[in-house]
């Protein structure tokens, strides 16, 4: 069986490392706060006490760390885990990063001697628990057949896109559009709230019509519930739409609604509202952050 480490025991790491090791496979573990390790060693994984030897026993080495200094940080040093990468070894990041992040690592990655995947996932908490995440993967092709049956574990749907940076991009673009539908769900909710409507009704007429979608169903009544415990947490949001906007700005293509959809995500940033969900934004929208 096809022996694993899993990098990065977050919100999403975590329930999706649990699935590896239900379907079988040998896990060994490591995140930056040990603590994070415990249930999974519960659950029968192994804990390393660096990236680098986590990395050392395993065919494939899986990541799923917060952001582009997170990514590098973990691959990186002399305890990254490129430092224990057996020749040959398969790479496979799962974090939202950039492009550029991404070819930087696939260029690591190689003259380490092993292979790279970046695999940025759409879907949250839920599909992560679930094992029914998106993945899309983009980098070396055989690295993408070898390491199927461990994605299956984790994901419902899988596309390989092309060269590494092509996934990095497909995540941007996707999550620069939720964060818009986001920010315009919550100003329709505040809008309808000061205009004296019904919030349930106003729900209710938006999943019976050509805008309902899963988001909208599955945040709007904790939303309209005051709760925000993170799914998504709202800074790694506002990461994704700083990096869908530096995107934009390379290929010269306009995002003016992504610009005032970012600009409310900083604010609640600056509010203290980044370990949240990124759904209380909506508090800045409606005029109700704290702070
Ligand atoms: P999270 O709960 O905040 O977890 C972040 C992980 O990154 C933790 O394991 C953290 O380690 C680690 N980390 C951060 N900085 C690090 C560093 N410098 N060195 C080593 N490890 C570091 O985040 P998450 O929600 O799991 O998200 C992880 C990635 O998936 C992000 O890129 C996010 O954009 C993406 N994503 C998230 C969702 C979602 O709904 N949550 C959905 C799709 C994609 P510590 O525990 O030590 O802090």
């Amino acid at each position: 069986m096809t022996r694993c480490a899993f990098l990065g025991l977050g919100i999403m790491g975590r329930p999706m490392a649990l699935n590896l090791l239900k379907a079988g496979f040998p896990l060994t573990v490591w995140n930056r706060d040990p603590a994070k390790t415990a249930p999974l060693v519960d659950a029968g994984a192994a804990a390393a006490p660096t990236a680098r030897e986590a990395a050392a026993g395993a065919d494939l080495v899986f990541v799923m760390v917060s952001d582009p200094a997170a990514a590098l940080a973990v691959a990186r040093g002399a305890d990254g885990a490129l430092a224990g990468l057996r020749p040959g070894a398969g790479y496979v990041d799962f974090s939202t990063v950039d492009p550029g992040t991404s070819a930087a690592l696939a260029a690591e990655v190689a003259a380490a001697g092993g292979r790279f995947l970046e695999a940025p996932v759409s879907g949250s908490k839920g599909p992560a628990e679930q094992g029914t995440l998106v993945i899309l993967a983009a980098g070396d092709r055989d690295l993408y057949d070898q390491a199927g049956p461990a994605l299956d574990a984790v994901g419902k749907l899988r596309l390989f896109l092309g060269e590494a940076g092509a996934g990095a991009r497909m995540k941007l673009v996707v999550n620069m559009v939720m964060g818009g539908m986001m920010t315009a769900f919550s100003e329709g909710l505040a809008l309808a709230d000061r205009a004296g409507l019904d919030a349930a009704q106003l729900q209710e007429v938006l999943a019976a019509g050509a805008v309902a979608n899963p988001m909208f169903a599955l945040k709007g009544p904790l939303m309209a519930a005051g709760r925000d415990e993170p799914a998504f947490p709202l800074k790694h949001m506002r990461k994704d739409l700083r990096l869908a906007r530096a995107l934009g700005e390379a290929v010269g293509q306009r995002l003016p609604t992504a610009a005032a959809a970012d600009a409310l995500f900083v604010e609640a940033l600056d509010r203290g509202l980044g370990d949240r969900d990124f759904s209380a934004v909506h508090r800045v929208v409606s005029g109700r952050a704290a702070g």
